[in-house]
């Protein structure tokens, strides 16, 4: 049972102007990833000292969303209620964090984690953004999560956000050192090239490295491929084989 966001007709009140409006724009100042590491890494600290113990991957985000921010977390239909594929959504004046409940039924449990760990970075980074926009009584989200906006900085930011709290880079290296070596993995060959050197690790073996890290580090709530960006974000893993890591660069020619 999706309890409604605000008091009085929640659903109707939004169907009366979602598909009335786009997603509102927000400009948020240039920060560094050191920031946002850093922004993310005194969350976790701040919900360890509210908790009494060590808090290890996997990161409990939704306890951290509601017991140490204080925030309402509901499961909606977004899709529905928005008319197209919205993630998320953060309502600064409700204190409330909304995630699209179509998450579960992708079967991915770190796309729907790694959503809460975005809209915790909105909340964490842009909420004070939110509260200088000009103020109306129709109880519109303050940030709305459109994947096509990804590149924008304030989507940026707040992946980056979810990224750096779901693996924080102590624990990261830690397992990596564990699984790999203290040395980054160079990934240098497809199995695809003609003229490979036949050197491992492959392009193509990209998913067992994960699984590997998420087993090793208890990520249990991390998806491979959020994974594989982290590591090579934080030069663990130097892919140069020119081509993406992601689930098209496995997929069998026909
Ligand atoms: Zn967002």
């Amino acid at each position: 049972m999706i309890e409604p966001i605000l008091k009085g007709g929640y659903n109707q009140r939004l169907s009366r102007w979602s598909n009335l409006i786009k997603e509102p724009k927000m400009n948020v100042p240039w920060l560094s990833k050191q920031t946002i590491s850093k922004r993310a890494k005194e969350l976790i600290d701040g919900f360890q000292a509210m908790a009494g113990y060590e808090v290890k991957p996997p990161i409990p985000v939704e306890d951290i969303i509601e017991r140490y921010l204080g925030l309402r977390l509901l499961y909606d239909d977004l899709t529905r209620v928005f008319r197209q594929e919205i993630l998320g959504a953060v309502y600064v004046e409700a204190r409330t964090i909304c995630i699209n409940e179509r998450l579960f039924e992708s079967g991915s449990e770190g796309r729907l984690v790694f959503t809460c760990g975005h809209e915790t970075g909105h909340w964490v980074l842009h909420r004070q953004y939110a509260n200088e926009q000009p103020k109306d009584k129709t109880n519109k989200p303050s940030i709305v999560c459109n994947p096509k906006n990804a590149k924008e900085p304030i989507e940026w930011q707040a992946d980056y956000f979810s990224s750096c709290l779901l693996m924080p880079e102590k624990d990261i290296r830690e397992a990596f050192e564990e699984v790999c070596a203290p040395e980054p993995l160079v990934v240098k060959n497809s199995m695809r090239d003609k003229n490979n050197a036949g050197e491992q690790p492959y392009l193509e073996q990209w998913p067992f490295i994960a699984a590997a890290m998420c087993e090793a580090g208890g990520f249990s709530n991390v998806s491979k491929h959020a994974m594989i960006i982290r590591l090579q974000d934080l030069g663990l893993l130097v892919n140069k084989t020119g081509k993406k890591m992601d689930w098209n660069s496995i997929l069998v020619d026909e």
